[in-house]
């Protein structure tokens, strides 16, 4: 039995979420330093710098809908409240059926006109990224008096009555602050806490500028995170952790531990298919028309039993294609080809057929592309099978010698196995399906 709290019920059913991902373009009034896109936001140049028309934006979302079957979207900039036409643009995601989520550092919206204006608009929500809290918050965001901008946002968000829930980065400086933030989760109201550890992706991945100076070893993480995520179960509030070993949670808290292999559960994570045609150039670029939705069976050809190999075949053809553009067509019908065949094989061997293989296995690909790796313990591990791993970036600091084999007797494949035990948060509209 669901019971329904603040307009949603919490349930440990999980299901495959249906959310979209749209990058308006890497505009932004902050300079994070854990930024994913700090080059694009810093160069004015980079063609996924400039905010995209507002057009191309809902071509996008059509596409979402029509071909994706989205039933829900977090848009995202840079900073989206930044984007001249947002209010139109949310306004039409809520009326073609995706429920519109901006992610965001909500300090434009210290002023509370906005805050009307975006409620009026039909915002479902807002994911607010608060990676720390007064001097630290301006240090990591590289603006002073950020942080007391976005704590007066959130003082109108809350006047508004739009829902909201917190995105926190794990920065070494902001460990020690994570138990006041959570804390102000809960006199706020935040429906969600997220945590997000090491896990330089885009601009960041290899970037010299990370080092034992600016990033958290997991054990620190876990010193810390562990009464934090005590407090917010004792509180009711959900909280995730993204991209941590399983092992370096507590037994009872493994149920927040969202790897690539268990995000597609989460309602509140992107749809891996539809992500992987956002993620490409042209669906983030201001120039240029939006490109041909990927095929599920194209996706899956990356998927695999052998990410890693299919990996280097992927990047080869790609390469091949920027160098002789001509060639392109030739190429994407081998490309479609193999990838029936091979589709065919896997579904012959049982592998493959079913909704959450495709998932799965996407996520592997994932993990193939940051160079996640697995220590000597990770091989007598029962939940190797469902784990990351560690960060090759991560590694290459601080080395794989934090894990340890979690021994429960048999392996486990099932990415659920954990945290189907974790009551997540399910909104009214998504009842039908979710719950
Ligand atoms: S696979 Fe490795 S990193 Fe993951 S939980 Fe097991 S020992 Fe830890």
């Amino acid at each position: 039995m669901n019971i329904e709290t603040n307009g949603y019920k919490k349930t440990q059913k999980r299901v495959l979420n249906k959310r979209a991902v749209l990058w308006l373009g890497q505009t932004c009034n902050l300079r994070c330093q854990f930024c994913y896109f700090l080059e694009r936001i810093e160069s004015a140049s980079h063609k996924e710098h400039p905010f995209m028309t507002l057009e191309k934006a809902k071509a996008i979302c059509s596409c979402l809908v029509d071909f994706y079957h989205n039933n829900a979207i977090d848009i995202q900039g840079g900073e989206p409240t930044l984007y001249r036409e947002i209010l139109e643009l949310t306004q039409h995601c809520r009326n073609i059926g995706l429920l519109p989520t901006l992610i965001t550092n909500a300090v434009l919206l210290c002023k509370r006109t906005r805050c009307s204006e975006l409620k009026a608009a039909g915002v479902r929500d807002l994911l607010i990224s608060v990676h720390g809290l007064g001097d630290n918050y301006d240090s990591l965001v590289g603006v002073k008096g950020a942080s007391k901008k976005q704590m007066a946002a959130l003082d109108n968000i809350i006047a508004e009555g739009i829902p909201f829930r917190f995105n926190c980065v794990l920065s070494k400086t902001t460990l020690r602050e994570l138990m006041a933030i959570s804390e102000l989760a809960h006199n706020t109201g935040a429906r969600v806490v997220n945590f997000i550890t090491f896990n330089p992706f885009e601009d960041q991945h290899n970037s010299a500028k990370l080092s034992n100076e600016n990033v958290a070893n997991y054990t620190d993480v876990k010193t810390y995170l562990t009464p934090v995520m005590d407090y917010l179960e004792d509180v009711g509030i959900e909280c995730n952790v993204r991209y941590l070993p399983i092992c370096m949670a507590e037994e009872r808290h493994r149920k927040n531990i969202y790897n690539f292999q268990q995000n597609p559960y989460d309602l509140h994570e992107w749809d891996y298919v539809s992500w992987s045609w956002t993620a490409l150039k042209p669906q983030r670029m201001k120039d240029g028309e939006i490109t041909k939705p990927i095929d599920r069976r194209t996706i899956s050809l990356e998927s695999m039993q052998f990410p890693v190999a299919l990996k280097f075949a992927t990047d080869a053809i790609q390469k091949l294609i920027r160098t002789y553009p001509h060639t392109r067509a030739p190429i994407e019908a081998l490309y479609r080809e193999i990838s029936f065949v091979v589709n065919t094989v896997k579904q012959k061997i049982g592998r493959g057929s079913r909704e959450e293989d495709f998932y799965r296995d996407n996520a592997l690909v994932r993990t193939s592309q940051c160079d996640y790796c697995y220590s000597k313990e990770c091989k007598k591990c029962s939940v190797q099978g469902i784990c990351d791993g560690f960060h090759g970036d991560y590694a290459s600091i601080f080395g794989t010698n934090e894990a340890s084999a979690i021994e429960l007797g048999t392996k486990i494949y099932d990415p659920t196995y954990y945290i189907s035990r974790q009551e997540k948060v399910v909104e009214a509209e998504d009842y039908g399906w979710a719950l």
